[in-house]
């Protein structure tokens, strides 16, 4: 039996063009600074983003674990919204690799506003810590891949500006949310001292992120990459699929929207679904009924074919991306619209 498998935009596998990229890259020693593709690759998201540099890093948790180690000092509080990666699913990082703490609010789908980020800066006062940096994610995963467009992003720049605050954003669906919102990634370098992207996530490269920020930032963030063990040294292999993804698969994840868009259409229709997040991008979130746990229709849905987690106890989340074709879309929303659990 094929399996169609919506457990996450990561698990796609490198496609034959992306392995030829790999498989000619030039490399070099990346610790010296001498992979030429690692080094191209940095260039070419910097330059995307108006940014004046980029460090390629082994993944998604350790470019934000060193930006925030970059942009806090120990005793700082950082300020995210409560459905945060940076929080949830970074293992505690911000405690043990910053010694930071953190506040946290409550966003519509984690989307922040500067109403809600002003009253939770606090004054200079030796009872508080120091809010030092405020964390956006665009698109917030747990908020079933809603995006911040520009327009709501500036106000919150113009706003850590003023109280001298750094702010940085965790990009892993980046790109899904340009597509979404039509935003130019070149608009993006002014408003953020940080930004992080995943290139193994709708992206399709098998490993890496990238870290935006200044020149001066970078140096740091090199020696903290180097403290964490994410010193690559022949990486340029790697960095060569992030290359043919950023030149290949931007685009088309237009594609990944509209099956998301199909798929969650087809779930409001069934007797088994009481709630389905609106799409924007590539994440359906919705909830089972209650006379269902979520663990139950997963697994009628797995003995069908269809592999897909749970977030809580009624809330299951489908992630669409490049290994999920439309026929297989056409061929999953057959089997949702006829289960019997
Ligand atoms: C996946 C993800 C990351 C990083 O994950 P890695 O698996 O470490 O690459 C960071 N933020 C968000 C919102 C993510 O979805």
């Amino acid at each position: 039996m094929n399996r169609i498998d919506f457990r996450s935009d990561t698990v796609t596998k490198p496609t034959p063009g992306m392995l030829d990229a790999m498989m000619s890259a030039k490399v070099g020693d990346d610790v010296f600074g001498e992979d030429p593709t690692v080094n191209a690759l940095e260039e070419k998201l910097a330059a995307m983003f108006n940014m004046e540099a980029a460090m390629f890093c082994p993944s998604g948790t350790m470019s934000n674990q060193i930006a925030i180690k970059c942009f806090t000092n120990p005793m700082d509080e950082v300020i995210c919204d409560q459905t945060a990666h940076v929080y949830r699913y970074e293992g505690g990082g911000i405690a043990y690799n910053s010694l930071a703490s953190v506040r946290l609010l409550n966003g519509d789908r984690g989307i922040l506003t500067p109403e809600m980020i002003e009253p939770e800066i606090n004054a200079d006062n030796i009872h508080y810590p120091n809010s030092s940096l405020v964390v956006l994610e665009n698109t917030v995963n747990k908020g079933g891949g809603k995006c911040y467009s520009l327009s709501q992003i500036e106000p919150i720049h113009n706003l850590c500006a003023i109280k001298g605050i750094k702010l940085h954003l965790d990009g892993a669906r980046l790109f899904n949310a340009l597509i979404a919102t039509g935003d130019r990634a070149s608009a993006y370098g002014k408003y953020f001292d940080g930004i992080s992207i995943c290139l193994s996530k709708g992206l399709g490269a098998p490993v890496g992120s990238v870290f935006l920020s200044s020149k001066a930032v970078r140096r740091k963030a090199e020696k903290i990459r180097k403290v964490l063990g994410g010193g690559m040294r022949q990486a340029g292999f790697l960095a060569a699929a992030g290359i043919y993804a950023l030149d290949h698969h931007i685009n088309r994840l237009a594609d990944d929207h509209k099956n998301a868009k199909a798929l969650a259409a087809a779930l409001s229709k069934a007797n088994y679904v009481s709630y389905v997040m609106p799409v924007e991008t590539n994440i359906v979130l919705f909830d089972v009924t209650p006379n269902y746990k979520a663990d139950q229709v997963i697994k009628a849905l797995e003995a069908k074919g269809i592999l897909c987690n749970s977030t809580s106890n009624q809330t299951i989340r489908f992630v669409t991306h490049l290994d999920v074709s439309s026929a297989m879309v056409d061929q999953a929303i057959e089997i949702l619209s006829n289960l019997t659990i």
